[in-house]
């Protein structure tokens, strides 16, 4: 980590703000290069707020973005005929600020930040509001809370529990940080980071790019590596919670483990357990969960389990001291983690065996393991805020994503094989990649080949090691389905034993088991998972009918996996929470309850596009699904439609208590 100024911090509503850049020495030559290697949209729109110039953003130069099928378009599709202006434009940018000695950058006016994002979005205005969310130079930037709030009557009574120290509970302990209510944070494990401190497996690293996974308040511009190691990630939040003064405020080995709506007086009763099984009860106004969807892990249960003499581990209970070297090793699963864990282990075992239900779908990422460029650090280090541009073009170009690609055309013909002519072209070009990769082994080709449409279920990275990792010779993938463990390994369905020394379950979550292990009881004494009925629905992804003032954030329905990124849907839904709290002390009321009318419309409105995705159709089965078989994790939406809803708190959909 690159030495950290936070001076003026507070001014951007940013944790790694850095107020200097190092001022530029270089030949015009080297600019020259600097230019020619430089993503250009995010390279130009920095340099027009460097240098407060935004005419040289000529409509001609804005980049076309066409939509994205597998890969990227490199400078946002830009032709070579723009390229080749916007470098020289880059060039003599990048010289002014050399010669006039620029090394730093002040909040833009409101006409020069929107005349930027609509050089970045090419003219599309509906972007603007959730973009300007994100960038720190905007003068109305959004986000922070009403700093008042703490001010308003019955405020200093208003304590808010905060559960989890990860993605969630950081991003809202931070923005409570900044309404002046007090507030208590919770952590069932002894550290911050979540599901980046529990997943430490071999290999483990973002599968989104790093840029698109960070927060707005926290821009962290000097990531090494394009998609993050789960440490660095881990690392990140580490950060970002002693930036914001969170780490000394959190009760760790804290877990939650029952709250019950108090109904006269309007509190939440919760009861806590620490690590040495002691319970302790208290009251809060309100809870905000920063639970993850992806936390209970699912370990099959399987005949003969407790007989295995070797290790068994699960990818996201990962323990020090477990190793592999030379070792026979089972790894159940081919899916997210399980494409890390194969390729990370393979040259050290004797044997591999990949046990397999279903191959996954793979997008082309050649750069995937590969540090930043050295253009890129060079950037990042003399290009005020470059950084936090190139996050934003990230986050930009991530708003449409792949939904294109996934969206089911009325009357198609190819089921269950594709959902619509694009998802058809995806498949053959996926298909024909593979063909490559698996040349000569026609036997793994045939394997390897998904029996469902791309982006049914969650697509991986290509580097080209997952496939390298099967075709090497100390691997078998193993298709019949695991039947019953031994004292010596694993017999499968077709009789076949496999012997093993380390079983590695890289088999999931239970995601659809939202709040699993707590006991919710909300008005009228209806317990939460009582009210679900094995199927978890929420207003915006985050309110229930009948549990006021409970908030989850990481809740049904609002994981993107095919655009955008899921930080921000996080922090909208904290911003939502506090906007809602606002609300009933605004109100001189005690409590905020969603409609069911309102809740009932979220739901049918979120069901009816999931139902167009690919992921929705009705023989395709995913851990999107909850048991009673509706998409109950994904957000069949852009980015845009989750602002929008979480923009305001509708009295009309509330009742306030
Ligand atoms: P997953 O994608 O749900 O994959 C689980 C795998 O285990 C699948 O291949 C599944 O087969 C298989 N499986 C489940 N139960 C089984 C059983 N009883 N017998 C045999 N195979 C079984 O889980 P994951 O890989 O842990 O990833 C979950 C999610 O976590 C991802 O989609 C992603 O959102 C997130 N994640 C992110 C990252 C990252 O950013 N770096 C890394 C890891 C995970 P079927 O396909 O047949 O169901």
């Amino acid at each position: 980590m690159t030495d950290i100024t936070t001076s003026g911090a507070d001014r951007f509503d940013d944790v790694f703000w850095k107020a200097q850049t190092e001022p530029i020495t270089e030949s015009d030559e080297f600019l020259r290069q600097i230019a020619a290697q430089a993503d250009l949209p995010a390279l130009l729109a920095a340099l027009a707020a460097a240098t407060r110039d935004t005419t040289f953003l000529t409509e001609d130069l804005r980049p076309p973005l066409p939509p994205v099928d597998t890969v990227n378009h490199p400078h946002g599709g830009m032709t070579a005929a723009q390229q080749e202006k916007g470098r020289a434009v880059a060039v003599d940018a990048l010289k002014r600020l050399r010669d006039e000695k620029i090394t730093s950058v002040d909040t833009l006016s409101e006409a020069d930040a929107r005349a930027i994002l609509v050089f970045l979005s090419n003219g599309d205005q509906t972007y603007l509001p959730s973009l300007i969310h994100e960038l720190d130079l905007a003068p109305d930037k959004g986000g922070r809370p009403d700093g008042s709030m703490g001010d308003l009557p019955g405020a200093s009574d208003f304590e808010v529990l905060v559960v989890g120290a990860g993605v969630g509970g950081i991003a809202a302990g931070y923005r409570l940080s900044q309404t002046g209510l007090p507030f208590t944070m919770i952590e069932a494990t002894d550290g911050v980071g979540g599901t980046w401190l529990k997943n430490s497996y071999p290999g483990v690293r973002l599968d989104t790019p790093t840029f698109g996974y960070s927060y707005s308040f926290a821009q962290r511009s000097d990531w090494p590596h394009q998609f993050a190691t789960g440490g660095e990630i881990c690392d990140y939040l580490c950060q970002v919670a002693d930036r914001a003064g969170l780490t000394q405020k959190i009760e760790f080995s804290t877990r939650l483990i029952k709250a019950v709506w108090d109904e006269q007086a309007c509190v939440w009763r919760v009861t806590t357990r620490d690590a040495s099984g002691a319970e302790r009860e208290r009251s809060f106004s309100a809870i905000i969960s920063g639970l993850g969807q992806l936390d209970i892990a699912n370990i099959p249960e399987i005949e003969g389990m407790a007989d295995f003499k070797g290790e068994t581990v699960h990818s996201a209970q990962w323990r020090e001291g477990i190793t592999w070297k030379g070792k026979k090793v089972a790894v159940i699963g081919t899916g997210a983690s399980a494409y890390q864990i194969a390729p990370a282990i393979v040259d050290d075992v004797s044997e591999l065996l990949v046990f397999q239900r279903h191959a996954p779908w793979m997008l082309p990422t050649p750069a995937y393991h590969e540090p930043v460029s050295d253009t890129f650090a060079w950037l990042v280090r003399k290009v005020p805020h470059y950084g936090q541009w190139y996050r934003l073009w990230v986050t930009l170009t991530g708003i449409p994503g792949r939904f294109h690609t996934v969206t089911m055309e009325d009357d198609w013909k190819g089921a269950p094989l594709s959902v619509s002519s694009t998802n058809q072209k995806v498949r053959e070009e996926l298909i024909g990649r593979m063909r490559v990769q698996y040349e000569g082994r026609p036997e793994l080709l045939e394997l390897a080949i998904p029996s469902y449409p791309p982006g049914a279920k969650r697509m991986l990275r290509d580097n080209d090691v997952w496939a390298a990792a099967l075709c090497a010779p100390q691997t078998t993938v193993v298709t019949s389905p695991v039947a019953q463990f031994t004292e010596d390994g694993i017999v499968t369905q077709d009789g076949v034993e496999h012997k093993v020394d380390l079983v590695i379950f890289a088999t999931g979550f239970r995601p659809s088991d939202y709040m699993d292990g707590v006991e919710v009881v909300g008005r009228g004494g209806v317990e939460l998972h009582d009210f679900w009925n094995g199927d978890a629905r929420a207003y915006n992804g985050l309110s229930i009918p009948g549990f006021p003032n409970l908030f989850l954030l990481y809740g049904p329905n609002v994981g993107g996996v095919v655009a955008g990124s899921l930080l921000f849907m996080i922090e909208r839904a904290t911003e939502f929470s506090i906007k809602a709290m606002r609300e009933v002390l605004a109100r001189g009321a005690h409590g905020i309850d969603v409609r069911p009318e309102a809740f009932d419309q979220f739901v049918a409105w979120v069901d009816s596009a999931n139902r167009r995705m690919a992921w929705g159709q009705p023989y395709v089965h995913t851990w999107y699904q909850n048991a009673t078989g509706r998409v109950s994790q994904i957000w069949p939406y852009t980015n845009v439609e989750y602002w929008d809803v979480t923009e305001t708190v509708k009295p009309d959909d509330h009742e306030f208590l």
